[in-house]
C-alpha cells in the first residue's frame, strides 16, 4: 500500500451509538494502526430532522472508554477541520452546482405534496413510484424548464433540491475488499437528492463523498447497510473526476440477533437482558438505555468480544489486548456472513478479564462501588478484597455482593444458615474460639489456620461445624472465600468483635 492509510468513522448523531457502530469504529481503528495510518472522526449531522442533542458527546465518550484513539476529528481538530458536517455547509453547495453544470445532476422543484400525489397515483396503479429516468423529464426540473425559468424560480425563493441524474441501464462495476467484485445495473436505482435548499444542507451521499475526497480518505470501512449506496458513490466519484483517488471500500457484515436471524436491535437486548450500547444513555426526553460500562463490563473485554464478531484471527486465540488486535487484524479475515451476537460470550470475556487482573488493577473498579455504599478503604485493601473474590466475578457490578463482608459486619444473619448452625454446642464453641483467637499474635492466614486446626483436632470438633459457624458470625451468610482469608483481611479485633456481636445478638435457635 503506497498511499497513506486514512480511515474515518463517520457516525450520525441520531442517538446512542449501537455496538455495531462501535465495531465499525474498532475495525477502522485497528486497520489504521496496523498500517501506520490515521483514524478520523467525522460527525455526519446533515440530517437536521434526526439530530439528537447529546449524541455526539456520547459517541466521543464511548470511543474514549473503548480505547479507540482518534487522530483527527471532532473534539480533536486536525488539518481538515472542521470535521462536523454542519460546520462545513458552505463547502457543499459549490460541489452540487459543479455536478449540475457538468450535466450529472439537476435542480428539481417538486414540492413534497406533489411527490406524495405521484406516489399515491403510482400505488393506486399497483406500482411504486421512483424518481428516475422514466419520470424525471416530465417533472418540474431543470431538465425540462428553461435556464431562465430555473433562475427565476430560484430567485423568487422556490424550494429546490439537486438530484443526481442516475444513468439509464449502465452496469456499475465495483470492488469491495470483503465482498469482492460487485455489479449493479443503474436502472434499478433512483435519482437521489444531493442537496436541499430548504435547510441549505447536503444529504448524506454528497457530503460523504465530498468529505472523503477532501479529507483524503484511503479506505471506507463501514456497515453493510451502505452497500446499496455504493453504485451511487462510485458514480459520484466519476462525476467529480475523482476516480483516481477514490477510496477502497469494505462493507462489514451485520451484527445479528442471538437467534441468528435479523439485525441485533435494542429490543433484543431489552427482551434478553443485555445492553446494545457501550454506555448508559439518557435521551433528551428522558428515555434510558443500559450500557456495557454501567452494567459492569471492562472496556477491553467488551472490545475483545466485539473484535471477534465478524473477524477471526485464523487461530484458536480468543483473548486479545488492543495491541494484539492491531498486530493481527486484517480485512481479509473479515467474513461476509453476519455475526451472531452471544450475550453469554460477552460475560465469559468479562470474567476472563477480571480473573487476569491484579489487586492494583481491580482497585479502580471496586473503589467507586465501595464509596457508593459508604465504605472508605485504601486502594490496597479495596483491590485486595476484589482480588480474593475475582474468580467468582462475572461483572464489575458483582463486586459488592462478593466483597461487602470484608468491609462491613453482618447486620443480619441468613436464616437457613443460622437454623443449621446456631444451635446445640455451637454458640459455646464459638465463644471458646474467640478466646483462642484473642491469644494469637500473628494473625496471618497461615498461622491462624494452623492454630485453629490444632484446636479443632484437640477438641474433637468437625472442621465443617467450626467453619460454618464462624462463617455465620463473620459473613452472616453461606458465601465468601475461605474463613482464614476473611480473618486475615478484617484482622483480629474485628474478627473477635463480630463473634461477640453474634453471641450478644442472636439467640440460639434451639
Ligand atoms: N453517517 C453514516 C452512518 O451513520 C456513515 C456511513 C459511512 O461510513 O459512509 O452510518
Amino acid at each position: 500500500m503506497n498511499r497513506e492509510v486514512r480511515v474515518r468513522f463517520a457516525p450520525s448523531p441520531t442517538g446512542p451509538l449501537h455496538i455495531g457502530g462501535v465495531r465499525t469504529a474498532l475495525y477502522n481503528y485497528l486497520f489504521a494502526r496496523r498500517h501506520g495510518g490515521k483514524m478520523i472522526l467525522r460527525i455526519e449531522d446533515t440530517d437536521s430532522q434526526r439530530f439528537v442533542p447529546g449524541a455526539e458527546e456520547y459517541i466521543i465518550e464511548s470511543l474514549k472508554w473503548c480505547g479507540i484513539e482518534i487522530d483527527e476529528g471532532v473534539g480533536y481538530g486536525g488539518p481538515h477541520a472542521p470535521y462536523r458536517q454542519s460546520e462545513r455547509r458552505e463547502i457543499y453547495l459549490q460541489y452540487a452546482k459543479q455536478l449540475v453544470d457538468a450535466g450529472w445532476a439537476y435542480y428539481a422543484f417538486d414540492t413534497p405534496e406533489e411527490l406524495d400525489k405521484l406516489r399515491a397515483e403510482a400505488e393506486a396503479a399497483g406500482k411504486t413510484f421512483a424518481y428516475n429516468f422514466e419520470v424525471r423529464e416530465q417533472l418540474a426540473t431543470s431538465l425540462r424548464l428553461t435556464k431562465e425559468e430555473v433562475e427565476e424560480r430560484i430567485a423568487r425563493g422556490d424550494q429546490w433540491v439537486v438530484r443526481f441524474k442516475m444513468p439509464e441501464n449502465e452496469v456499475v462495476k465495483m470492488d469491495d475488499l470483503i465482498r469482492g467484485h460487485v455489479e449493479m445495473n443503474t436502472s434499478t436505482l433512483d435519482d437521489k437528492v444531493l442537496y436541499k435548499s430548504a435547510d441549505a444542507l447536503p444529504t448524506y451521499h454528497l457530503a460523504n463523498i465530498v468529505d472523503d475526497h477532501l479529507m483524503e480518505i484511503s479506505h471506507v470501512i463501514r456497515g453493510e447497510e451502505w452497500l446499496p449506496s455504493l453504485p451511487l458513490h462510485y458514480l459520484l466519484y466519476r462525476a467529480f473526476g475523482w476516480t483516481d483517488t477514490q477510496p477502497q471500500f469494505a462493507h462489514l457484515p451485520l451484527l445479528l440477533k442471538p437467534t441468528g436471524s435479523g439485525k441485533l436491535s435494542k429490543r433484543d437486548g431489552d427482551k434478553m437482558g443485555f445492553p446494545v450500547f457501550p454506555l448508559f444513555w439518557t435521551s433528551p426526553t428522558g428515555e434510558t438505555a443500559r450500557g456495557y460500562r454501567e452494567d459492569g463490563y471492562i472496556a477491553q473485554a467488551f472490545i475483545n468480544m466485539l473484535s471477534l464478531l465478524g473477524w477471526n484471527p485464523g487461530t484458536e486465540q480468543e483473548i486479545f489486548s488492543m495491541q494484539e488486535l492491531i498486530d493481527s487484524f486484517s480485512l481479509d479475515r473479515v467474513s461476509k456472513a453476519g455475526a451472531r451476537f452471544q450475550p453469554d460470550k460477552a460475560k465469559w470475556f468479562n470474567a476472563q478479564y477480571l480473573r487476569a487482573m491484579s489487586a492494583e488493577e481491580l482497585a479502580p473498579y471496586i473503589q467507586p462501588i465501595l464509596k457508593a455504599h459508604g465504605v472508605e478503604a485504601t486502594d490496597e485493601r479495596a483491590g485486595k478484597a476484589a482480588e480474593i473474590m475475582k474468580e467468582r466475578m462475572t461483572l464489575v457490578t458483582d463486586m459488592w455482593d462478593l466483597t461487602s463482608f470484608f468491609f462491613v459486619a453482618p447486620t443480619e444473619y441468613d436464616e437457613k444458615l443460622a437454623k443449621k448452625q446456631w444451635k446445640g454446642e455451637n454458640p459455646a464453641m464459638l465463644k471458646e474460639l474467640a478466646e483462642l483467637l484473642k491469644g494469637i499474635e500473628d494473625f496471618s492466614k497461615e498461622n491462624t489456620e494452623a492454630v485453629v486446626r490444632a484446636w479443632i483436632e484437640a477438641k474433637g470438633f468437625s472442621l465443617g461445624q467450626v467453619m460454618n459457624t464462624l462463617r455465620l458470625a463473620l459473613v452472616g451468610a453461606g458465601k465468601g472465600p475461605g474463613m482464614f482469608d476473611v480473618t486475615e483481611f478484617i484482622g483480629k479485633e474485628e474478627t473477635i468483635g463480630r463473634i461477640e456481636a453474634i453471641l450478644a445478638n442472636l439467640k440460639p435457635l434451639e
